[in-house]
């Protein structure tokens, strides 16, 4: 599949302009959806259990809200935007009764299509729309005239107008202003599920954490060693989004780039790409998915107690009570997290009751290498001079300290 993007000339809004559309959940994705497609001029209409404490959000916003099952049983194009391990049993008891021929049954994340939790009949169409952001930059983009750019896919056709449809709910959420690229449920679900958990949030929290454990061990103050290995992981990443490895190379010193070219392969070599391999068969075979389904099932005690074990890490200690005195860096603390119990984080624990085992299939897809894998912790700033290569696209500017960007505890995807 050759990567390319669709703006708004690609996507006609008429092909929803008489639908009418429930949204799901009004959480990080829920609320931006909600909002921006209500924007938009769509027919927007919010599902939510009685019990749910957004509600009154949703409700002060303007937006209908009324029960899942009610929410279905009006709509024609129903967008689930609850999290992921729920969506089986939401299913089964709002969305399924409801469904109708050539209704269009829409997800932000493809688990539980591509491991065939879920089971659209064949007269609907399936699709998904994964805004590459959080919610709250979803919304706050739309309102600035900007967007985040999306993946999208079409599962299943029945209608024939599948493709418009999606397209035309990428445009209402503003995903075609910034640019959306046509992927499969495969491809969305295998590489945010690697990402995730070889680079994003898997591979950078061992690789800091074995960076502070390895300098303490050997006498360094852990206030110190907590600076060099998370605080200042901002600042490079940061340059990284912006510019790439070529620009966050030209910041920083040349010493630290140097150390970056020699050192970074020794810590991610050849043994770790393997063990990147290894996760994303994992992934692609079903095994993963089988883990965490089976693990949802028997109420997530290995969850817990790891989430419990890594909340009380020194690292997690030092950085907190550091943070705390950085009254400029707008710290943030995990909900719950002195007792560290399960509430933590927004997963109550009847939202996870009953997750039923599914065997999933192989996967078909094939696709290309893992992502490059971080490297490198160089500290140091140095001044600015002209972008020396061609290559570099950003334009010279000095290294700049990012204004701090609201942090989110990480729940659900990725994106
Ligand atoms: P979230 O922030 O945890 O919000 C979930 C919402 O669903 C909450 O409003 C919750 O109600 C509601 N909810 C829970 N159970 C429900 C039920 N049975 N019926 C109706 N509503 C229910 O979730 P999220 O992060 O937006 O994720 C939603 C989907 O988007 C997932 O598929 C995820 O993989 C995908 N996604 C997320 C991101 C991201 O950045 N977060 C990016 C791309 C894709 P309460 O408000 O009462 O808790
Ligand atoms: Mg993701």
């Amino acid at each position: 599949m050759t990567a390319r993007m669709y703006y708004d000339a690609d996507a006609d809004a008429e092909a929803l302009r008489t639908a009418r559309i429930a949204i799901l959940g009004y959480g990080s994705q829920g609320h931006a959806h909600a909002l921006n497609l209500r924007d938009s001029g769509y027919d927007v209409r919010v599902g939510l259990p009685e019990s749910s404490r957004s509600r009154d959000a949703a409700r002060g916003e303007g937006l209908r809200v009324m029960t899942p099952e009610q929410a279905c049983a009006e709509a024609d194009v129903v967008m689930v935007l609850t999290p992921d391990t729920g969506q089986r049993a939401l299913y089964e008891s709002a969305i399924a009764p409801h469904l109708q021929r050539g209704d269009l049954l829409m997800f932000a994340h493809g688990f539980n299509i591509r491991f065939e939790l879920i089971q659209p009949p064949a007269g609907v169409d399936v699709s998904l729309v994964a805004p590459k952001g959080p919610g709250h930059l979803v919304r706050s983009t739309y309102v600035a005239g900007q967007g985040v750019p999306c993946l999208f896919a079409v599962h299943q056709d029945a209608t024939g107008a599948a493709r418009a449809r999606t397209l035309a709910y990428a445009r209402g959420i503003g995903g075609t202003r910034a640019g959306v690229l046509e992927t499969t449920f495969a491809e969305e679900t295998e590489t945010d599920l690697f990402g995730e958990q070889a680079v994003l949030c898997g591979g950078i929290s061992s690789l800091v954490k074995a960076g502070f454990d390895t300098l303490v061990e050997a006498g360094y103050q852990p206030e110190l060693a907590y600076f060099e290995v998370m605080h200042e992981l901002k600042l490079i990443v940061d340059l990284m989004y912006q510019g790439g490895l070529s620009y966050m190379r030209y910041s920083v010193s040349d010493t630290a780039e140097y150390g970056d070219y020699v050192s970074g392969p020794k810590v991610v070599d050849e043994r770790t790409r393997e063990t990147m391999r290894s996760l994303l068969s994992d992934i692609r075979d079903g095994t993963f998915a089988q883990r965490w389904i089976d693990e949802n099932a028997a109420g997530r005690p290995n969850f817990v107690e790891t989430r419990d074990e890594e909340q009380r890490l020194p690292i997690e200690q030092v950085g907190a009570a550091l943070r705390a005195k950085m009254s400029w860096l707008g710290a943030k603390t995990v909900p719950g997290s002195g007792s560290a119990g399960p509430a933590a984080a927004g997963t109550p624990p009847g939202r996870l009751a009953g997750l039923p085992t599914a065997s999933a299939p192989p996967s078909p897809l094939s696709r290309g290498a893992p992502p490059a894998p971080p490297s490198g912790l160089p500290p140091a700033a140095s001044p600015a001079e002209p972008v020396p290569s061609a290559a570099a696209a950003g334009p010279a500017e000095p290294l700049q300290v990012p204004t701090a960007s609201p942090a989110e505890p990480v729940r659900g995807g990725t994106s």
